[in-house]
């Protein structure tokens, strides 16, 4: 007997609960106290269509995130779990099999390493920009070539996944290229900008 929640061959279904999975990450990224980042991860397991494990970048639980830690960039970075590896976390065993949805920034490198030793077998997330000195898209590219790799299947999501959401374009612009507006901030590991060496 075939899974009646199973996609293959119904590409409309898979379309319809991926915007549905992707909306649902965005709104979980929204609980974020990351004030320049806020990402949110939703894994699923589809053959049961069970929400396994949510969550969104943060701090350890009871290690205080104070604006004063949140706003000194360089020490945030070494406190805070991403929202993918606080849902994998919370999964445990039971990533195994799902798809994860990532929203609000690409999959870093340290994730996708997680990702795939989790036993994810598909991630559904924001496309990193080729061609840039940016240190994240950077290590995203590096996130796609290991899933890849690693047979992961990675769907780009659309920006016209993101406006069927009803998210408006600037929303949807922000979400698909989360760095724009703090491209210098993140750019700590790239070349620096254009006119600025020497
Ligand atoms: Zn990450």
């Amino acid at each position: 007997m075939t899974n009646p929640n199973t996609f293959e061959g119904r590409p409309e279904k898979m379309a319809r609960w991926d915007a549905r999975y992707i909306g649902l990450a965005h709104h979980i990224a929204q609980w974020s106290k990351d004030p320049r980042a806020k990402v949110g991860a939703v894994l699923v397991n589809q053959a049961q269509a069970r929400i396994v494990a949510t969550g969104f970048n943060g701090f350890p639980s009871n290690v205080e995130d104070s604006a004063e830690r949140l706003e000194n960039k360089a020490r945030k970075l070494q406190m805070i779990l991403h929202a993918e590896q606080n849902a994998l976390l919370h999964a445990g065993h039971d990533a195994r099999g799902c798809d994860a949805y990532v929203v609000g920034k690409p999959v870093c490198n340290v994730c996708a390493t997680l990702l795939i030793q989790s036993g994810v077998r598909r991630v559904v997330a924001a496309a990193p920009r080729e061609g840039t000195s940016s240190y994240w898209d950077g290590v995203g590219l590096l996130a796609i070539e290991m899933l890849r790799e690693a047979n992961v299947e990675f769907a780009p999501i659309t920006e016209a996944q993101m406006q069927v959401l009803g998210l408006d374009a600037v929303e949807a612009r922000r979400s698909l290229d989360p760095f724009a507006a703090h491209q210098a901030e993140f750019d700590f590991g790239g070349a620096p900008p254009a006119g600025e060496e020497g």
